[in-house]
C-alpha cells in the first residue's frame, strides 16, 4: 500500500538531506495540534535534514479529525494517518513507523503530540543519530511534573521488568525517541501483534544512547491514559517480554508437592502411632495435599510448554544484523535476501 505522502517540495540544487519523519499519535489532542507545529517548525527550520511531520489519528474525536485534514491541506510537509478507530497509543505510534519506513525515510523520530515530550531535544536527539546510533533515546529525569501515582507504579514495572525478563528498559523511557533506518526496520519486523514499543526497541538491540530530559507539563488538556490503559499497556508489556509467571508455576508446585509429601510423613505417622486422629481426616488430607501438588506440579510442566509454544508462535528473528563490514558483505547480504 503506498502512503499518501506529499513530498517537500524541492528547493533548487539541493543536496540529498537525510530523511527524518516525526511522528506523533494523536488522540483528541486539538488544543496542542498548532502549538506542536509551532514548537517543532522553531526547532527543525534551519537544521540540515529534511523533516516530514506524521500525525496518526487514532480515532479522534471530529473537532481533532477535522483539525488535521486542514492541517494537512495546509501544509506539504505534514502526512496524516487516519485509523479507522481508536486502537491505542502503541498501535498508532506502529502505524505510523511502518508507514514511514514504507515511505523510504532515513530516521523515525517519535513524540507525544501534547508537548510532554520537548521538541526542543530534537537537535540532540538527531547529533547523536549522525554520531553514529541507531537507537536514540530518552530518559525523563525530573519527575516532579508527573504525578506521584504513575511516579511510584512506572518505577515498580520497570524493575519488575527487569528483574523478570532478560531485556532492560532503562526507567523513566517513554516514547521519545530516534530511530535509524536499520533499528527502525528491525523493529517492524518484528511480527508480534501485542506491540510494547519500550520493550521492543530495548530488545532489538543496535547501538544504543540514551538522552536525559526533562518533562514539560502537558500543554493543554489532561492525560488519555486512564488506569484502564495503563493496566493492559502493564499486562501487555509483562506479558510479551517474559514468560516467568509460566514457569514459575512449575517452581511451585513442586515446592508444595515436596511439603506436602513432608507433612504425608506426619500425617501416616499420627495415623498408626497415635490415637490423636479423627477417622477419615488421614485419608482426606492425604488426598487434598498429594492432588494438590500433582495437580500444580502438572500445570507447570504444561505452562513450561506453552511457555515454548509463546516464544515460537511470536516467531521473533534470532538475532538481528546490524550491519555487514569488510569483503564477504556483499556475499552474505546475498544470502541473506
Ligand atoms: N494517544 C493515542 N491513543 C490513545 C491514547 C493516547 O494516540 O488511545 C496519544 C496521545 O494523543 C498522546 C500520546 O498518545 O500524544 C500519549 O498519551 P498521554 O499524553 O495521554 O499519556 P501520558 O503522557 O499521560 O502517559
Ligand atoms: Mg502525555
Amino acid at each position: 500500500m503506498e502512503p499518501a505522502l506529499l513530498p517537500p517540495a524541492p528547493a533548487a540544487n539541493t543536496v540529498h538531506l537525510p530523511r527524518v519523519a516525526i511522528v506523533s499519535p494523536v488522540y483528541n489532542e486539538s488544543e496542542n495540534l498548532r502549538e506542536l507545529l509551532t514548537r517543532l517548525d522553531e526547532v527543525c527550520t534551519g537544521l540540515p535534514y529534511t523533516f516530514e511531520l506524521w500525525l496518526i489519528n487514532d480515532g479522534s474525536n471530529e473537532e481533532t479529525t477535522a483539525l488535521l485534514d486542514a492541517l494537512a491541506a495546509q501544509r506539504r510537509d505534514l502526512v496524516v494517518l487516519h485509523l479507522s478507530r481508536n486502537f491505542g497509543h502503541q498501535a498508532a505510534l506502529s502505524a505510523g513507523l511502518e508507514e514511514a519506513y514504507r515511505s523510504g525515510v532515513d530516521g523515525a523520530l517519535m513524540l507525544d503530540s501534547d508537548l510532554q515530550h520537548p521538541p526542543s531535544l530534537i537537535p540532540e536527539l538527531l547529533s547523536q543519530w549522525r554520531a553514529g546510533y541507531d537507537v536514540v533515546y530518552t530518559i525523563r529525569d525530573d519527575q516532579v511534573r508527573t504525578s506521584a501515582f504513575k511516579r511510584i507504579t512506572a518505577r515498580l514495572f520497570y524493575r519488575l521488568i527487569g528483574w523478570v525478563s532478560e531485556t532492560t528498559i532503562t526507567p523513566g523511557s517513554a516514547d521519545f525517541r530516534l530511530l535509524d533506518r536499520r533499528a527502525l526496520e528491525a523493529l517492524i519486523s518484528l511480527p508480534e501483534r501485542g506491540r510494547f514499543l519500550r520493550g521492543l526497541t530495548s530488545w532489538i538491540g543496535f547501538r544504543q544512547v540514551g538522552v536525559h530530559y526533562v518533562p514539560q507539563a502537558r500543554f493543554a488538556g489532561g492525560s488519555k491514559y486512564d488506569l484502564k490503559r495503563m493496566y493492559r499497556l502493564g499486562i501487555d508489556g509483562l506479558v510479551s517480554m517474559t514468560t516467568l509467571p509460566l514457569r514459575a508455576i512449575l517452581a511451585v508446585g513442586l515446592c508444595i508437592s515436596l511439603l506436602s509429601l513432608t507433612y504425608l510423613v506426619y500425617v501416616i505417622g499420627a495415623h498408626f502411632l497415635t490415637n490423636r486422629t479423627i477417622p477419615g481426616w488421614s485419608s482426606v488430607i492425604v488426598a487434598v495435599l498429594l492432588l494438590g501438588g500433582i495437580n500444580l506440579t502438572v500445570l507447570g510442566v504444561m505452562g513450561l510448554y506453552m511457555a515454548k509454544i509463546y516464544d515460537e508462535v511470536k516467531g521473533r528473528p534470532l538475532f538481528l544484523v546490524r550491519a555487514r563490514v569488510g569483503a564477504h558483505r556483499a556475499r552474505a547480504s546475498e544470502r541473506a535476501r
